[in-house]
């Protein structure tokens, strides 16, 4: 590499991660050019799944199980839907997905599944037998094949668990269950965690139209209308509209940086999920780490101390984002703890400074692309943005990182000016699992109409 000044090196490092207001509008047209490519089965990086479900009546009703299978966590819930818009979460089990599972074989993934769903009825003393039905949330993309059965595409987020990809995974789960005599579990909805997400806001808010997830990954979900689904073929709702799993995540049409690039190369999945990559929990601590470790190979920081630890992929995680974010300590020392707890024992005050802002930036463009995206959506639903729209998001990023929320709000008001006052981000706590619970109602309810 040329010599270049310090001040260079951290122009360019401050430009890359950049999006000014003049590169916007290209990114929304990109995308809405892929959205409608994606809608007609041409060749697109958005696969526009559509998942045959729309918003729910909010008279769903009844018990039911809600696993939600996302990417860092198993979560199990148990839900009573009152049938007034109004639901009761009586009891909830979070449970980690460890890496033996996550990368071993079909059989054990799907078998340590059913033995959270055993230990979650043991503790909440729920009886199984009361042949309670279940709502399955999963956060991958899915072809979908019924309302309750899907075909994995592919893995994402890291995941690679053997012989799933191109399978049934409704029947798989169901083929553990009846090996763990759980067989009286009734598997009545698969739902992507965005349409859950969507579900679950629309059961007591009608002006949703909009489902987000910024967790271990990201994707969104919206209600279009039948008629734009070119590529429908057998529809089995009566309903006007359908809700589209964007699978969104897997955007390309977008410039990468070089630790962007060298981050893709050294993922499970090169040259795929491309806007997840800038934008998602799994990843933006990982954007940090090669940016500060570039940094401290060139001497901008922490001088000649010892810096090896940066190099090990995966140390710095999102959640220390977060924590640097938020420290309004004086002299950073928050921020110097947690630099020593990953091996850095000599930091300075000015180390700090950059370090804090460093994250900051890498945060602050991941946000304003998922508002971006999300501006593409909203004005593919309604472009003169007329209505009301509630957008409902779930996911620990959203919910944790400090200030995420508010640069979303501040972008779309950059590119919807005062207009974006008819713009709601709700975060939807386990809207994800929920949502499964009340398409699983919304199903057995149609089915008994059907009957009737
Ligand atoms: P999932 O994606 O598995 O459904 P979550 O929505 O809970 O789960 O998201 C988990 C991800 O959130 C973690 O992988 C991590 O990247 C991110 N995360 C966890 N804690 C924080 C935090 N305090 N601030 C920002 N991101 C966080
Ligand atoms: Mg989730």
């Amino acid at each position: 590499m040329p010599y270049l000044s310090v001040s260079r090196i951290l122009i360019n490092t401050f430009e890359s991660l950049d999006i000014p207001s003049s590169r916007i509008k290209r990114i929304v047209s990109d995308f809405r050019a892929e959205m409608s490519r994606g809608l007609c089965a041409q060749k697109s990086s958005l696969k526009m799944i559509p998942t045959y479900v729309d918003a729910p009546s909010g008279k769903e009703k009844g018990r039911f199980i809600a696993l939600d299978l996302g990417g860092t966590n198993l979560r199990i819930l148990e839900l009573e839907l009152a049938g007034n818009a109004r639901i009761r979460s009586s009891f909830e089990k979070r449970f980690t997905l460890e890496n033996k599972y996550t990368s071993g074989r079909q059989e054990d993934f799907f078998d340590f599944i059913c033995e959270c769903i055993q230990k979650f009825a043991e503790e909440s003393k729920i009886s199984l037998k009361a042949g309670l039905s279940l709502g399955f949330t999963f956060s991958f993309p899915i072809r979908q094949t019924g309302v309750s059965s899907g075909i994995l595409l592919r893995w994402t987020k890291d995941f690679s668990v053997k012989g799933v990809e191109g399978k049934e995974v409704v029947g798989l789960l169901r083929k553990s269950l009846i090996k763990k005599g759980l067989n009286y579990i009734k598997i009545a909805a698969l739902v992507n965690d965005t349409v859950g997400t969507l579900v679950a806001r629309s059961y007591s808010d009608p002006d949703c139209d909009i489902g987000v997830i910024l967790g271990t990954g990201t994707n969104a979900c919206y209600r279009e209308r039948i008629s734009q689904i070119a590529k429908l073929k057998h529809n089995t709702l009566k309903t006007t509209n359908m809700i589209i799993n964007i699978e969104w995540g897997n955007f390309n049409k977008l410039k990468l940086a070089p630790f962007d690039a060298e981050l893709d190369k050294a993922s499970v999945n090169p040259g795929e999920q491309i806007l997840e990559k800038m934008v998602s929990g799994m990843y933006l601590g990982e954007i940090a780490r090669i940016i500060i470790r570039d940094l401290a190979k060139e001497k901008i920081l922490f001088g000649a101390a010892d810096t090896t630890a940066l190099n090990r992929r995966g140390v710095f995680v999102t959640r220390y984002l977060s924590d640097i974010e938020a420290d309004s300590s004086n002299g950073l020392l928050k921020t110097q703890r947690l630099l020593r707890g990953l091996g850095i024992r000599n930091s300075t005050l000015r180390d700090r400074v950059l370090v804090k802002k460093i994250c900051e930036l890498v945060s602050r463009r991941g946000a304003r692309l998922s508002a971006i995206v999300l501006a593409a959506v909203i004005t593919k639903i309604d472009s003169r943005l007329l209505r009301k729209h509630t957008i409902a998001i779930d996911g620990t990023l959203y919910e944790k990182h400090p200030g995420y929320a508010q640069v979303i709000k501040a972008t779309l008001n950059e590119i919807f000016g005062r207009k974006s006052a008819k713009i709601k981000l709700a975060l939807t706590k386990d809207g994800s699992g929920k949502g499964a619970a009340i398409t699983a109602a919304a199903i057995i309810r149609m089915k008994s109409k059907e009957v009737n």
